[in-house]
């Protein structure tokens, strides 16, 4: 079977069928943001690792490389954040072609850095290689949960609401503007959260904690991907109210050009970097006395339902199954 029929996923649980000799430590393995393992009873850790691609994930004509840096930290803290951790240590390994300059590379570790400081990680070591071709990056990041804070994509419960953190859809809208010849300054606010992520460590902190959520992950593929895996993980179905999605201003040019909903492309953006989690009506109204709550940064977008349910999705009083469609890199992307 070709990898484009077998899809990322598929790899992933391939791999995952042949591997054996799970210690009992491990609390958390293959299938969730970061794989999490138990050193004592007050504190586990966590441990995730994701690459970056040239020509995959960046392309250097059009994205300086002091944010690639930066994003090859984000991406991998906001999957620490995801599981209801703190960050605390990297290892970074590059691929560098030779006709990079040392000007680059100083950007890179600068981008790296900048992003490391924000969220008090450290970078304690790595690995440098030279690259034929393409540059690749990769990190891999280590972190701290409390066990009563470990937030998985399989705690949904039938009933809870579904909620995002943030406005959805900026990441698509920079990307188009910056790989476009459009004018950078009319969509500075899309451009930068494209380049400079954020990830919510702070929040996710919030919501674990202090509040109290049943299942969580971070927008990485897409709003109605990430829905999938935390419904096949919970082994629940759901509906989402497609007007319910806070869909980022700066995608309203497109969806008039191809008049689709704006809401379409929000649930399609990846590299959001928000977070997507479910909470028991109870705790929603422990929610909303909360400063996360108050100063506008939770949507409620859905609900939690049985599996026989199926997967639904909302448009004005329109029902349709929910689009599976989110990044794959072996399938062909819409
Ligand atoms: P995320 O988007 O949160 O980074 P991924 O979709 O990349 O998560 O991965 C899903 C799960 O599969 C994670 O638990 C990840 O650790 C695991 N995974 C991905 N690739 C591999 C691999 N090559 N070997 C083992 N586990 C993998
Ligand atoms: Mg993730």
């Amino acid at each position: 079977m070709t990898l484009s029929r077998l899809g990322e996923f598929g790899i992933i649980e391939r791999i995952k069928n042949v591997q054996i000799n799970q210690s009992s430590d491990i609390h958390i393995s293959i299938g969730d943001d970061a794989a999490v393992y138990k050193i004592n009873s007050r504190k586990w850790s966590v441990i995730t690792t994701d690459a970056l691609v040239e020509g995959v994930h960046f392309d250097l004509s059009y994205t300086p490389v002091h944010s690639v840096g930066w994003k090859l930290m984000a991406i991998n803290i906001s999957d620490i954040a995801a599981m209801g951790g703190i960050p605390r240590n990297a290892v970074v390994s590059i691929a560098l072609t030779k006709s990079w300059s040392a000007k680059k590379v100083d950007l890179l570790a600068r981008g790296i850095a900048d992003c490391c400081k924000q969220y008090s990680c450290d970078l304690i070591g790595g690995d440098t290689v030279s690259s034929v071709s393409n540059v690749f990056l990769s990190a891999t990041v280590t972190g701290e949960v409390e066990p009563k804070c470990c937030i998985q994509r399989s705690g949904a419960k039938t009933g809870d609401l579904i909620c995002v953190t943030g406005v959805l859809g900026r990441a698509r809208a920079g990307l188009d503007i910056l790989s476009s010849s459009q004018r950078k300054s009319r969509g500075e606010k899309a451009v930068n959260h494209f380049l400079y992520p954020k990830p919510r460590v702070r929040e996710a902190q919030i919501l674990a904690k202090e509040v109290g959520i049943n299942a969580m992950i971070d927008i990485s593929d897409g709003l109605a991907s990430e829905i999938h895996h935390i419904c096949s993980s919970s082994k629940k179905g759901c509906i989402i109210y497609g007007n319910k999605i806070p869909a980022a201003k700066e995608l309203e040019i497109l969806s008039y050009k191809e008049k689709k909903p704006l809401f379409f492309y929000a649930m399609k953006s990846g590299e959001e970097y928000e977070l997507l989690f479910t909470i028991s009506e109870n705790n929603f109204e422990k929610l909303k006395k909360n400063k996360i709550f108050k100063n506008n940064l939770i949507s409620v977008i859905g609900k939690i339902s049985n599996k026989e349910d199926g997967m639904q999705l909302l448009d004005d009083d329109k029902k349709m199954s929910l689009p599976t469609s989110g990044w794959d890199h072996f399938k062909k992307n819409q």
